[in-house]
């Protein structure tokens, strides 16, 4: 059985250490960090994320300041919303609530965060850094960033590794894979149209799957003793919870546990991280505003 990579209690020592820097800067400046959330239109799953996000916020001691729009605001509003809080001294990340309804231009709304508070790392400013060699970024995408530093904070060696990652989305898969490049992994990126799947995810020392397919990687995509990220957050039917369904990972875990040298788990291993790289992205903004960092 490989060794379980626990992103819930990663995620829980990384909190901790936020606290700690939190009531550091608040003592050598009187202020502390602060994150302002925009949710538009009550979708239960945005809700959910930002409420999530909030009590985060709440318990490492960091400001959270939300505005709720709805659905039908139209693009003007909502940039003057991110104007507002661009301008907003008390603000140092700004947290726009992905997927934005079909009126909205996302790009755009994302252009006009500011980058010193583009917590989510989605400005194309910072994209375009992460994948520039010798840039570096204002801010990380959190996911991405949650999965290194599972890979770190579990001693797994990137440089030199051969990293697959499947899935070439703008917040995870992509970011991810050039994450994985400047710690000098060799990295290829699958997708829809990767022939022979299987294959090349069996060439990956490191395997990390965001495609969003419940299950879809099997042992026999997997090199021996391979370290595998599953970002996956997928629900399955399932009429024995309560719910009527369940969470799985793109990994199917039980299929593959004994073949890898290490997994993380769905749920507990890559969703922990990201809200917890949220906040240390904040606290880092905050940090950088303050002249402490
Ligand atoms: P996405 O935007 O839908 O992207 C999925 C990617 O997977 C695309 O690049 C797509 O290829 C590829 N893909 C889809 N089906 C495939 C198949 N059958 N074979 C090969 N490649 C395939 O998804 P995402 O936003 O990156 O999210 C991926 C998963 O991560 C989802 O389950 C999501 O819920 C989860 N997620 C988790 C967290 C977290 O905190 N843990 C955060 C964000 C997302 P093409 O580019 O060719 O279409």
């Amino acid at each position: 059985m490989a060794q379980l990579i626990d992103g819930k209690a990663i995620a829980a020592a990384i909190r901790e250490e936020i606290k700690e820097e939190v009531t550091k800067i608040e003592a050598a400046v009187g202020k502390v960090p602060g994150l302002a959330t925009v949710l538009v239109g009550n979708r239960t799953d945005s809700t959910t994320y930002v409420r999530m996000k909030r009590k985060a916020c709440e318990e490492v001691g960091i400001e959270s300041f939300h505005t709720e729009l709805p659905e039908s605001v139209s693009e003007e509003e909502l940039l003057s919303c991110v104007e507002r809080l661009n301008s907003d001294p008390a603000v140092h990340g700004i947290l726009v609530q992905l997927p934005l309804p079909k009126h909205i231009n996302e790009e755009k709304i994302l252009s006009a965060i500011s980058i010193e508070k583009d917590v989510d790392g989605f400005h194309p400013v910072n994209i375009g850094r992460l994948a520039m060699k010798s840039r570096t970024p204002r801010f990380v995408p959190c996911t991405p960033r949650g999965c290194i530093e599972l890979l770190d904070r579990s001693n797994v060696a990137i440089e030199g590794k051969c990293a697959v990652v499947l899935g070439r989305s703008n917040i995870v898969g992509l970011p991810v894979s050039l994450l994985l490049l400047h710690r000098n992994a060799t990295v290829t990126i699958c997708h829809s149209k990767t022939k022979d799947l299987p294959a090349v995810c069996r060439q990956g020392d490191i395997l990390i799957a965001a495609v969003g397919r419940a299950n879809m990687v099997k042992r026999d995509w997997i090199k021996p003793g391979a370290v595998v990220i599953d970002v996956g957050i997928n629900s399955v039917p399932d009429s024995s919870k309560k719910s009527g369904y369940r969470l799985v990972g793109d990994v199917d875990f039980d299929d593959c546990k004994d073949v890898c040298s290490m997994i993380t788990p769905v749920p507990g291993g890559t969703g922990p991280m990201t809200i917890a790289m949220l906040l240390r992205n904040c606290c880092d903004g905050a940090k950088e505003a303050f002249g402490l960092a």
